[in-house]
C-alpha cells in the first residue's frame, strides 16, 4: 500500500474536552505520523470554504457555526493507506452508529459535535491539505 497524506481536524468539541492528546495518540499508535499541525480558530468563512462541498445540504449553516465556535487542531497525517486508516479510526459520522473503540464512539456527542474530520479520498485529501498548509509547513518522514 502506498504512503499517503490525509487531513485531520480535531473539532471544537474535542478540543474543549481536553482530548487533543488522546486523539493524536490514537493516530500515532495506528502507525500514522503527524507531518504538519496548527491550532486555529476558523472564521465562519474559513469553515464555509472548507465545507463548500456541503453548501446545498440542510445542515451546512449549523456545520459552519459549529466549526467556527472554538479552536481546532488541524493536522496532516502521513502513512501507509493513511486516508482509509484515519476513516477507520474515526468511525461513522453519527456517533450513534460508530463502532466501539473508534474516536467518534469514544469522544463525540452528536452528529454535529463529532470530534474529528478526515479526508474521504485522495483527491479530497490533496485539496483539503492545500486549504490549510503550504508545502514548507509539511514535514516528510
Ligand atoms: P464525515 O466525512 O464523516 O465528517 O461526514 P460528511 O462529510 O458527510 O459531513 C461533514 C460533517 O457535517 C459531519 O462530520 C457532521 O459533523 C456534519 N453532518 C453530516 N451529516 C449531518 C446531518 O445529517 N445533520 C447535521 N446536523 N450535521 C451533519
Ligand atoms: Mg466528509
Amino acid at each position: 500500500m502506498a504512503v499517503e497524506r490525509t487531513l485531520s481536524i480535531i473539532k471544537p468539541d474535542a478540543v474543549q474536552k481536553n482530548a487533543i492528546g488522546a486523539i493524536l495518540g490514537r493516530f500515532e499508535k495506528a502507525g500514522l505520523r503527524i507531518a504538519a499541525a496548527k491550532m486555529l480558530h476558523l472564521s465562519r468563512d474559513d469553515a464555509g470554504g472548507f465545507y463548500a462541498v456541503h453548501q446545498a445540504r440542510s445542515f451546512y449553516g449549523e456545520l459552519c457555526d459549529f466549526m467556527s465556535s472554538g479552536p481546532v487542531l488541524v493536522t496532516v497525517l502521513e502513512g501507509e493507506g493513511a486516508i482509509a486508516k484515519n476513516r477507520d479510526l474515526m468511525g461513522a459520522t453519527n456517533p450513534k452508529d460508530a463502532a466501539a473503540g473508534t474516536i467518534r464512539a469514544d469522544f463525540a456527542d452528536s452528529i454535529d459535535a463529532n470530534a474529528v474530520h478526515g479526508s474521504d479520498s485522495a483527491e479530497t485529501a490533496a485539496w483539503e491539505i492545500s486549504y490549510f498548509f503550504g508545502q514548507r509547513e509539511i514535514f516528510a518522514h
